[in-house]
C-alpha cells in the first residue's frame, strides 16, 4: 500500500512541480543527487523508515530528512544530523557493505569508520525507556519476541514465509523444533565495543538452537582455542536453513554469519543495506518505481 502512496507522490510531484504540501520534492532531490545509486540509497531510506519521517527536501545542498523536528541529512550515505555535519569524514555510509565475506586468510588491518545512529536516535530516541515505547511483544517462531515495530512487520513476513518452507523442508522444520531461545530487545554492546547493539533498538534477533552439534557459531568463542578462527571454513560453521536465511535476507535483515567476525545465530534489520546490496538487482518494491529504471 505504502509503495503505491509513494509511487503517486512521487508522478504527482513531478507533475505540479513539487507543491508545498507534498512531502518529497523528488524532482529537486534528484536533481541535486550524483548518480543513481545515491538516489536509490535516498528512496530506501524512505521506504524503509517512512513511517517516522515527516519531509525530505533539499536544504544547504544536502538531500535531508525531517524526523520528528531533527533534520537528519544524506551526505553521501551518512545519515547525520546537523550537529555531525562538519565531522562527516569520521563516519562511514549506512550503505556499506563491510565483512561480507565469510572466510578470509588474513585479518583486514585498520579500524574501520563507525556508522552514524544519528537517524536511530532522531526515530527511536537514546534512553532505553524511549526505545522501549516503539517495541511491541509477539510470539515468532513459537519464542516471545519483543522487537521494534519497524521491523515487526518484516518478522511476521519472514515467519510466513519459513512455515511455508517447513512444508516441503525437513531440515526447517527442525530447526523450529530445536530452537532453545530467541533472544530480541536487549540493551547491550557489540561484543568488545563500546557500541550499542542492535539488540538495544529492538532491530536484532538471536536464534539460539539446542546445539550447535560442534560447530562454530561465534567468533569470541572459536579465538579462544582457535588461532585462525577467521579461516574456518563456512561447512565447519554452524548456520540456520537456506530457506531461513533467505527469508530473513529477502525482507531487509542482514546475517551475522556473514561478517568477518561472525555471529551465526543473529539478524539485524538493516533494510538500507539489504535493499541496496548489488546495484544491478534492484528490490522487487521498486519495480515500477522511478529509482528501478535509472538503475536497470
Ligand atoms: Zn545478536
Amino acid at each position: 500500500m505504502k509503495k503505491l502512496v509513494w509511487i503517486l507522490v512521487l508522478f504527482l510531484s513531478a507533475l505540479l512541480g513539487g507543491a508545498d504540501s507534498a512531502p518529497v520534492d523528488w524532482g529537486s532531490v534528484f536533481d541535486i543527487l550524483p548518480n543513481p545509486r545515491a538516489f536509490q540509497e535516498v528512496t530506501t531510506i524512505w521506504e524503509s523508515y517512512g513511517d517516522y519521517i515527516q519531509r525530505v527536501e533539499v536544504r544547504d545542498g544536502d538531500v535531508a530528512f525531517l524526523v520528528d523536528k531533527t533534520w537528519i541529512y544524506y551526505r553521501d550515505g551518512r545519515l547525520l544530523s546537523e550537529r555531525n555535519l562538519h565531522n562527516s569524514h569520521r563516519y562511514d555510509s549506512l550503505f556499506t557493505e563491510y565483512d561480507r565475506t565469510g572466510p578470509v586468510e588474513k585479518l583486514p588491518r585498520g579500524r574501520r569508520l563507525p556508522r552514524s545512529r544519528d537517524l536511530l536516535y532522531a526515530m527511536l530516541g537514546r534512553t532505553e525507556s524511549q526505545v522501549r515505547e516503539h517495541c511491541v511483544a509477539f510470539t515468532f517462531l513459537n519464542h516471545e519476541v519483543n522487537v521494534n515495530r519497524i521491523a515487526a512487520h518484516a518478522l511476521r513476513q519472514i515467519e510466513r514465509e519459513i512455515y511455508a518452507a517447513a512444508g516441503s523442508d525437513p531440515e526447517v522444520r527442525a530447526f523450529i523444533r530445536d530452537l532453545s531461545v530467541i533472544y530480541s530487545f536487549h540493551r547491550k554492546n557489540v561484543k568488545g565495543s563500546r557500541t550499542l547493539s542492535f539488540h538495544a533498538y529492538g532491530l536484532a534477533l538471536d536464534l539460539i538452537p539446542k546445539s550447535y552439534n560442534n560447530l562454530h557459531a561465534n567468533w569470541t568463542w572459536s579465538r579462544t582455542y582457535k588461532r585462525y578462527w577467521y579461516r574456518i571454513p563456512m561447512e565447519d560453521r554452524w548456520s540456520p536453513p537456506a530457506a531461513v536465511m533467505n527469508a530473513f535476507k529477502r525482507n531487509g535483515f542482514i546475517w551475522g554469519g556473514d561478517w568477518i567476525r561472525f555471529d551465526c545465530v543473529h539478524f539485524e534489520y538493516r533494510p538500507e543495506i539489504a535493499f541496496t546490496r548489488g546495484s544491478s538487482d534492484p528490490p522487487d518494491w521498486m519495480a515500477g518505481t522511478a529509482s528501478y529504471f535509472l538503475i536497470k
